[in-house]
């Protein structure tokens, strides 16, 4: 076999590997391993590049990066908390943006260069439309995920106000800027040998790092995990457009993986929430769900450790729903116990599961697997809601939105119609929250002060594990 297609064999293993380890990512159980999978495909990848590109005479850079990147990566993996985790993933797109910016850049500045004579090779002093275009892709795409990524991790992080940010007059603002990218790159690309080229390629370049923090601003609140997302998808079109920049195949492959990934997963999410993409991006509403209230009705009704095992003491049958609260304060281990405990005197325990509970996609499933709880005790939301009422209690740990009867019966509530765990249909209802916080979406949630629910307040681990102690004692 002649060399180029040895390599085009290695790379389409690595493009198998990353298929069957996106594919293993889907359940708790294979997810490692996925994850292994998918790294060894990408190292495949990286050292057949070199082989391919014969760079052996900077190899020094090479694996210094590699080893960089290596400690950085393992260092940040094993000190990030799972509730940071989309602000990681954010620094991840950023960076993965910025590389193939840089990558399309570095391709176009050997053209400028090879120009003006700092280069002496003037068989590459001029390109074709196609890679001029596809330069304009990747440094376009990429710019505005890095910019784009580093916004949403300021907001996530909390170094700037994560509510959504908007201004008079933004959308035409937008607008134009998105213009201004479209007029410059298309004159750019169709005379890339210009001598005015190297200066529309430059404000293109600008104007893109421009979008990616103007179009993040006016997003806020619960949206933002799904912003992450589209950036994520926009970094694989990035690596795409940067792999048909310097043809390479695996790049295009892995480009086109996480791109399609990326999108489906944001389609996902906006299903669980009752929206669309556009309305995510353009309607702001993350500024409009914090000012909204919603109607109070009756009163919260507080009740102790001691009364609270009474009731579940007797129950037979108890539906745990999980929310970020469990999250926060660490609870999966101790829920897991009282689980046990509950299961051991005769309860039927599950463990219902809605699609956006958290602040990432099977978030909870993580959680939940972390502590062993059993897979099959796990129930989709659409599994649950059919037999809620006859269910004896309904335990809600840390979850708010997701269990907001305002999305079912109150049509002027912005999450209203967006699908929910239906526990108010439960016999009683044991909310296990800290105090009087709102869910993320900013609004007053009724299920608090309904007849049925009973309020456990404090840490949602302290309460659980006061309850499994009432068990024990
Ligand atoms: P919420 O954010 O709605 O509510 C969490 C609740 O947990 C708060 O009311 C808070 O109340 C309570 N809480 C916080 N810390 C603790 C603690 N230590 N102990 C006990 N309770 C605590 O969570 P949900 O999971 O119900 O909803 C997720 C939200 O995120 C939804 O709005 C969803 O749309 C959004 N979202 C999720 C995504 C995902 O992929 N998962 C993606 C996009 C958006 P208090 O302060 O009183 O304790």
């Amino acid at each position: 076999m002649e060399m180029s297609g040895l390599i085009n064999f290695f790379y389409i293993v690595s493009a198998i590997l990353f298929v069957l380890g996106i594919k293993m990512l889907g359940s708790a159980t294979t997810a490692r391993r996925g994850n292994r999978l998918s790294s060894v495909g990408m190292l495949i990848a990286v050292v057949v590049t070199l082989i391919d590109k014969q760079v052996f005479d900077s190899w020094i850079w090479i694996v210094a990066g590699i080893g960089a990147g290596a400690v950085i990566g393992f260092f940040a993996a094993k000190l990030v908390k799972m509730t940071s985790m989309p602000e990681m993933v954010a620094l991840f797109n950023g960076f993965g943006g910025l590389a193939s910016m840089f990558v399309g850049w570095a391709e176009y500045q050997k053209v400028v260069d090879a120009k003006s004579g700092i280069m002496g090779n003037l068989s590459i002093a001029s390109i074709d439309h196609f890679t001029a275009s596809v330069i304009f892709l990747a440094v376009f795409i990429g710019g505005i995920t890095f910019t784009g990524s580093m916004y949403a991790w300021g907001k996530l992080s909390g170094k700037i106000s994560g509510t959504a940010k908007i201004f008079t007059g933004q959308k035409a603002f937008n607008m134009i800027i998105v213009l201004g990218i479209l007029i410059t790159g298309i004159l750019y690309a169709s005379a890339p040998g210009a001598d005015n080229a190297y200066g529309l390629f430059l404000a293109f370049v600008v104007l893109s790092l421009l979008l990616g923090i103007f179009g993040v601003m006016p997003i806020g609140g619960g949206d933002m995990p799904v912003v992450i997302s589209l950036l994520n998808s926009c970094s694989g079109l990035a690596a795409c457009a940067a792999g048909f920049v310097i043809q390479n195949n695996v790049l295009i492959v892995a480009g086109c993986l996480v791109g399609a990934s990326g999108l489906i997963l944001s389609i996902i999410m906006c299903k669980a929430m009752n929206r669309t993409i556009p309305n995510v991006l353009f309607s702001g509403f993350g500024a409009t769900a914090q000012k909204s209230g919603g109607k109070q009705e009756g009163e919260m009704k507080p009740m102790s450790n001691e009364d609270a095992y009474y009731v579940l003491e007797a129950a037979s049958s108890v539906v745990f729903v999980p929310g970020y609260g469990m999250a926060v304060a660490q609870a999966q281990h101790a829920v897991k116990e009282l689980g046990e405990i509950l299961e051991a005197n005769g309860a039927e325990v599950r463990y219902a599961i809605h699609p956006v509970a958290g602040r990432m996609p099977g978030h909870m499933n993580v959680l939940l697997a972390e502590a062993d709880v059993p897979y099959e005790q796990l129930s989709e939301m659409d599994d649950v809601n059919p037999i809620m009422s006859t269910i004896d209690v309904a335990i809600v740990i840390g979850a708010n939105d997701v269990v907001n009867p305002a999305a079912e019966d109150d049509p002027s509530s912005p999450i209203y119609g967006m699908p929910i765990i239906k526990v108010f249909e439960a016999k009683t209802v044991f909310a296990l929250k800290r105090g009087q916080g709102a869910g993320f979406s900013g609004l007053v949630n009724q299920l608090f002060f309904r007849e049925n629910t009973r309020m456990l307040y404090g840490d949602a681990k302290a309460t659980v594990t006061g309850l499994v102690g009432q068990f024990k004692s």
